[in-house]
């Protein structure tokens, strides 16, 4: 008999690894790792305190949210229907001036429990006092890549002082737990100077540390770029020496085939944002031409403001349905390909495909059980058509990070829920009567 921790027992496993599909499995977890995945029939017996039934569930990777701003819930609803320029100039960025380290703790919190209670379980974010966001995740119990926000916007010192917090950010947490990851999040090539970059770049190095980065979201922008520059986004992102395998790109819309072949190159890694990238009519990114490139794309939702929901099942089926209406081609981008997106591949997009993104034994404990006892999931011809074109956030019965269950029978075990959308509910609403707490410089940027 073998000691473990915790055990699932009778479910089927999508192990989105080697094993492929398991039919009647068994996950064993010791010391926050998976010890063993594979049919009930071959297994060794375990001995755990913890045994859960999954009788009826489908086990697979937690979920990888490649691209968010999760403080952002706070503005959930606030500006609707406006185009991406219109909507960060004259109501997101006059409303993140009036941010407090607080505000962004809970709004982060908030979103957490939104993740937990869809199936994520390692997001990435990019914002600003990341280290709050940080503390909201560890309490939730989460995995998280953090990339603190730096714009200069025209201003030389705004970048500095961006820059240097987000080099303190990374100091006090990269390479201190497998939980929290760190990046530098340089906003965009609309927002950061070219010299800007350069430093980023060479922060990052210093650090060892990737770039998260928006990249060619907005056609206005990325025409203004190259109006002024004569050269395209990514180009411009090569010239300061951007471009690379731990270069992870939100986005990625107006490319270029030429841009295509330096991604694909240079292992650039891109976050496909379906959900925002339709409601701010950002336009269709050419996922299959990246794909064929052989680029690595993974799944995000962007911030709650302009999604407006966390739930990566809708990012799923939103991710094959765009891209199938894009190529005019229902074979483009099939169910499988997008599981992959939202787990392996996100993982890989990451740099974490060695952790998780898959249930392989030597992995971290990282689970996900989807209730299939649902009448919009009978019956289950093809699993993976299932959790992308049937299934939602809302069936995910069970979440495990580390080995430690942080949601079960859909009851949400590390955090008091009920207060947390009380503050961040008051919190969302003091904004807006709240003044500005920016000065000086950003005052002057933002023009409040
Ligand atoms: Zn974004």
């Amino acid at each position: 008999m073998l000691r473990v921790d915790l055990v699932i027992r009778g479910c089927m496993i999508l192990t989105m690894g080697e094993a492929g599909l398991v039919r009647d499995g068994v996950i064993a977890v010791k010391d926050g790792l998976l010890a063993y995945v594979g049919r009930m029939i071959e297994a060794p017996s375990f001995e755990a305190d913890t045994i859960i039934d999954g009788s009826g569930k489908i086990a697979m990777p937690g979920l990888v949210n490649c691209h968010t701003h999760a403080a952002m819930s706070l503005f959930r609803g606030v500006a609707e229907d406006k185009p991406l320029d219109v909507w960060l100039r004259e109501t997101i960025w006059p409303l993140e001036s009036k941010l407090r380290r607080e505000d962004i703790y809970y709004g982060a919190l908030l979103s957490c429990i939104e993740m937990i209670r869809s199936g994520t379980t390692c997001f990435s974010d990019m914002y600003f006092h990341e280290d709050m966001v940080a503390r909201a995740a560890m309490e939730a119990g989460l995995r998280c890549v953090l990339s603190s926000g730096i714009i200069d916007a025209g201003h030389k010192t705004l970048g500095r002082i961006l820059l240097r917090e987000a080099v303190k950010i990374a100091r006090e947490y990269h390479g201190v737990s497998d939980r929290v990851f760190v990046m530098l999040g340089p906003h965009a090539l609309y927002s950061c100077s070219l010299d800007l970059l350069r430093k980023v770049r060479e922060r990052a190095e210093e650090l060892n540390v990737g770039v998260h980065i928006h990249l060619a979201e907005s056609e206005r922008d990325s025409a203004n770029i190259r109006s002024i520059h004569g050269r395209s986004e990514v180009d411009l992102l090569g010239e300061v020496g951007l471009l690379g395998p731990r270069l992870l790109a939100a986005h990625c819309i107006h490319i270029s085939d030429g841009d295509i072949v330096l991604m694909a190159k240079h292992g650039v890694k891109v976050a496909y944002n379906p959900v925002s990238n339709m409601k701010l009519a950002s336009g269709i990114p050419r996922i299959k031409d990246l794909l064929d490139a052989g680029v690595v794309v993974g799944l995000g939702t962007d911030g709650p403001a302009s999604n407006n929901s966390l739930d990566m099942f809708e990012t799923m089926k939103f991710a094959a349905l765009l891209q199938k209406a894009r190529y005019g081609d229902p074979r483009v981008l099939p169910a499988k390909k997008v599981v992959e997106m939202a787990t392996i591949d996100g993982a890989r997009a990451l740099g974490l495909d060695g952790l998780i993104g898959s249930l392989e034994a030597g992995k971290k404990a990282d689970i996900i059980l989807v209730d299939i006892n649902k009448p919009h999931l009978k019956p289950i011809h093809d699993v993976y058509a299932a959790l992308v074109y049937s299934a939602r956030g809302s069936d995910v019965d069970t979440v495990i990070v580390d080995g430690r269950v942080l949601m079960e029978n859909r009851r949400v075990k590390t955090v008091d829920e009920a207060e947390v959308m009380r503050r961040a509910e008051e919190k969302a609403y003091n904004l807006l009567s709240r003044r500005s707490v920016a000065r000086g410089i950003a005052r002057k940027i933002l023009k409040i």
